[in-house]
């Protein structure tokens, strides 16, 4: 990857962004767009239609009508596979253009950016691609004049609603197997980061995707949002974002048509380290990304690290000279290794949390301050709170910036009680050479993924879903199929 070519990509015009509902590129009916501003740099660098409830009727009827006609939904597996891999090696082939236009839109370093999103995103319609036609309905083991068949069928319309980290890949995570089961989709990127995922669904369509059967509307989440979560002929709602508008989605099914509700929301998650951990240098510095990556916006991060009392200050010194060596800056100069806070409305609630975590008594021992103000960006120091006990603000809320909270534990039973303290049950990580312990902890520490010796990186084979009130059903692997399909008995007399 070379800086000339990305300071080229980087300059590149971004024309007034449409919305894409059955094959077509359309303004909103109102006429109203947002601006898209760079977290680079304060900078206006294109506008997106901003859709209202006429526009998510529009969506939603095309995305029926291409489902009753059967263009997708009754196309065997085989041939929903070849198009799906079609998509996937369109991704790959524009992989440094999606990423670039993806970090000008929500800041993410582009190392990151790179691997997670059009690597990500490819990774996921392959994975669903050659899933799909591996899928079996069931025979029942019935008596012998009767026989029991189990399909598993397509839905119908399924929505999905995304947040600003990451939107290729956790957009991909949920229209690959709704796709790939023979579903139609319309999907609402966050108005904070929809301008690679609208290339995503140009892609779709170039690969042969017939018209109708993804739709993107792109706009507000109280106004387009809203009207998806409450429109009476989406069948399927799957979401990823914050806590609240979980809670809003389903009061919206539940005034609407029941649709089905899938969440996949925040976290507080605990990374509990023991004394006996093989390599402390090792557990520092993996620590410290899993919290710090894409300046902490990530679902899993490692928000809350415990660590046994006897190597407290040691680690807290080393994971402070790890923190405050990181290099933080444009997210597209490729000496940097963190980029922006997504948005400056984030900063500010990041910044609000620093002070709070400081008049709450927490020790703030590095970080904590907006750096590189002049450029008109949004960054943050990798900031770390010491001292901090379970009942500070800090311990308890998910922040989703680069803020790290230590808390030091006495023995296991302890760290077991302060990880499942919060209201969250999203993810944790255990550092210890005892096999026993590590089974143990796994066993009882409630999150939807535990890693052991390691922080995040868990690939396609594996679910990825909140306990808790960090969400219900999962994202990835085969089991993510299921939240896209429905089972139908057939009971036959012989
Ligand atoms: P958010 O909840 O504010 O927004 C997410 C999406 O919901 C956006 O597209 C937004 O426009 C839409 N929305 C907002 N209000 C709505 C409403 N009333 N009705 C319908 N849609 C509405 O989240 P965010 O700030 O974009 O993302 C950060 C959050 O996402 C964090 O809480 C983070 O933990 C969570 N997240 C979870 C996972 C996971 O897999 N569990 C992954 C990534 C992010």
């Amino acid at each position: 990857m070379q800086q000339s070519n990305i300071n080229d990509l980087r300059e590149l015009a971004i024309p007034e962004q449409k919305l894409f509902i059955n094959g077509h590129q359309v303004a909103a009916r109102s006429g109203a767009t947002l601006p898209v501003i760079s977290p680079i740099d304060g900078r206006q660098i294109s506008t997106i239609a901003c859709a209202d409830e006429s526009d998510v009727d529009d969506a939603v009827s095309a995305a029926r009508e291409s489902y009753q006609a059967g263009v997708w939904s009754k196309q065997s597996p085989a041939q929903r596979k070849k198009i799906l891999l079609a998509i996937a090696d369109l991704i790959d082939k524009e992989a440094l253009q999606l990423a670039v236009l993806g970090v000008r839109d929500n800041g993410t370093e582009l190392s990151m950016a790179l691997k997670g999103e059009p690597g990500s995103a490819a990774a996921t319609f392959r994975y669903y691609a050659e899933a799909i036609d591996k899928v079996y309905g069931e025979i029942a083991p019935s008596a012998e004049n009767v026989l029991g068949l189990v399909h598993r069928q397509s839905i119908g319309v399924v929505a999905a609603i995304v947040p600003w980290n990451f939107p290729m890949m956790i957009a991909s995570w949920k229209i690959a197997p709704a796709l790939a089961a023979g579903n139609s989709v319309v999907l609402k990127p966050s108005e904070d980061a929809s301008l690679s995922v609208l290339r995503l669904a140009q892609l779709c369509h170039l690969a042969g995707l017939p018209d109708g059967v993804l739709n993107v509307i792109t706009g507000l989440g109280h106004t387009a949002g809203k009207a998806l979560g409450q429109h009476m002929d989406v069948d399927v709602l799957a979401f990823t974002g914050s806590g609240n508008v979980g809670r809003q989605l389903l009061h919206y099914a539940a005034d609407s048509n029941l649709k089905n509700v899938y969440l996949e929301l925040g976290g507080k998650s605990p990374n509990i380290v023991f004394a006996d951990c093989e390599d402390l240098d090792k557990t520092a510095q993996v620590s410290a990304m899993g919290i710090f990556r894409n300046s902490g916006q990530v679902c899993i991060a490692g928000s809350r690290i415990l660590v046994e009392r006897s190597i407290h200050r040691e680690f807290v010194d080393k994971l402070t000279a790890i923190a405050s060596d990181l290099k933080v800056g444009d997210p597209l100069d490729l000496r940097n290794q963190i980029g922006c806070i997504a948005n400056s409305a984030q900063l500010s609630r990041n910044l609000a949390f620093v002070d709070k975590s400081i008049a709450q008594g927490a020790t703030l021992v590095t970080g904590g301050q907006q750096l590189s103000k002049d450029s008109g960006g949004s960054y943050m120091q990798p900031t770390i709170f010491d001292d901090v006990t379970v009942q500070m603000s800090i311990a308890k809320q998910e922040v989703f910036g680069p803020i790290l909270a230590v808390i030091p534990f006495d023995d296991e039973a302890h760290a077991i009680e302060i990880a499942n303290s919060t209201e969250f049950g999203l993810a944790a990580a255990i550092w210890t050479a005892n096999l026993s312990r590590a089974h143990r902890m796994i066993k009882a520490v409630n999150a939807g993924v535990v890693h052991v010796n390691t922080y995040g990186g868990a690939d396609m084979s594996v679910p990825l879903g909140g306990h808790k009130q960090s969400g219900n059903g999962v994202d990835k692997s085969l089991h993510a199929i299921d939240k896209y399909c429905e089972l139908k008995t057939a009971w036959i007399q012989l």
